[in-house]
């Protein structure tokens, strides 16, 4: 039963079955329609001899016999090839449009999706994929194809909208600074220069993250892999980061990696997602805090901890806080630089080695803490 359910996945199966189907169809008319038509036919011939004068029990009965068989025959089989050519044509004709139904679907929605309409799909039938054939199976990839491209139409869309938004801040302080002191509504001293200075800076920052995130989301860049070790990629950290945190008195403690295995990834791009998480530690916990790194093998992997003491981050706000663009209190976040950006790069950057990352909360005030996986070195 299984095979027969398996050979009926194929379209080949079906249209062979379809052929052989036709052709048994034709066989079974000709053989009824002559049936049918050869006493007829033969009694006509007969008859028609009889009433010629023809002898039937006479010496030429033989070949007079044959002669109406034959004509018979021939009268009986080109009717019933007649029948049956004219129902061959039907059911042909119905066929190859059965068959070729799904195709046109798909092909009328494929010329939708051309001209940019993404929500067309095409009708398949509520079998499971693994019961459907090739052009069943097709049908649902092309559909799988369509919502793909629909969801990165609307993030496309999103982009525009979340990057004007952001543009729009900066630029509208800018320009608004600029007419103060063409109004002469703002004095002219360094205060004011350094305020535009500020928004430029903020400006720019946003634009190099924009181009990071594009080149990290594209898949544009290289990941230099090669056995790393995590004390390395610990020391690298202190030493970038230990005057920032001294200044803002939050203690930075990274636990001991030694003995951990190495790990496959690229050293700068790991490096960069430490960094990040790091600054981010350091920019949500007041003064008198403290952010732990540390990390252990699990599995095939090793897991970094990034746990902070700062302000935490409510519940409701965890499952967004990879995407782009998003902040847990948008104007602090905006005044102290921050453009929603640096965690979805290091989301990228992580799966992009084959890991993930995720992040924990007690909520608001009770600290962060940011873990992500990078796997071994496969021996
Ligand atoms: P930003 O450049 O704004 O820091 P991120 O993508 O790095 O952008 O972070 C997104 C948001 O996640 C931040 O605006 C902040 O609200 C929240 N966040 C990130 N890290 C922490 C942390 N350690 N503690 C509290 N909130 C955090």
């Amino acid at each position: 039963m299984s095979l027969i359910n398996n050979l009926l996945r194929h379209f080949g199966t079906k249209v062979f079955l379809t052929y052989l189907a036709l052709i048994l169809v034709m066989l079974l008319i000709v053989g009824v329609a002559m049936r049918l038509a050869l006493p007829d036919a033969l009694g006509r011939h007969m008859q028609g001899m009889g009433g010629m004068g023809g002898q039937a029990n006479g010496p030429g009965a033989g070949p007079d016999l044959a002669l109406s068989l034959r004509s018979a025959s021939n009268e009986a089989f080109l009717l019933a090839a007649g029948v049956a050519l004219l129902v061959a044509v039907g059911l042909s004709v119905w066929l190859s449009r059965e068959l070729a139904a799904p195709l046109q679907r798909i092909t009328a929605a494929s010329q939708a999706l051309a001209v940019g309409r993404y929500e067309e799909r095409v009708e398949v039938s509520g079998a499971p994929e693994a019961e459907q054939d090739e052009i069943g199976r097709l049908a649902l990839s092309f559909n799988q194809m369509a919502a793909e491209l629909e969801q990165t139409e609307a993030l496309r869309r999103q982009l525009i909208g979340d990057v004007s938004h952001e543009l729009r801040t900066p630029l509208t302080a800018i320009k608004g600074y600029v007419e103060g002191l063409m109004d002469g509504v703002v004095p002219a001293n360094a205060d004011t220069y350094q305020q535009i200075h500020r928004e430029a800076d903020r400006l720019q920052r946003l634009v190099a993250d924009l181009q990071e995130l594009s080149r990290v989301q594209s898949g544009g860049f290289v990941l230099e892999k090669k056995p790393v070790l995590v004390a390395e990629l610990f020391q690298a950290l202190s030493k970038r980061m230990a005057k920032q945190f001294e200044d803002k008195a939050v203690r930075l403690e990274i636990r001991e990696a030694g003995d951990l295995p190495m790990i496959s990834g690229d050293e700068d791009r790991i490096g960069q997602v430490l960094l990040n998480l790091a600054s981010n530690a350091l920019q949500y916990t007041p003064p008198g805090g403290r952010v732990m790194v540390a990390a252990r093998q699990q599995g095939s992997f090793v897991e970094f901890e990034m746990a902070d003491s700062g302000s935490g981050i409510p519940a409701e706000h965890l499952p967004h806080i990879f995407n782009r663009f998003y902040r847990v209190d948008k104007s602090r976040s905006r005044a102290e630089g921050g453009s929603g950006i640096g965690l979805t790069i290091a989301k990228h950057l992580v799966e992009s080695h084959g890991g993930r990352i995720w992040v924990e909360s007690q909520g608001a005030g009770r600290g962060s803490t940011f873990r992500f996986t990078i796997p071994l070195v496969r021996h």
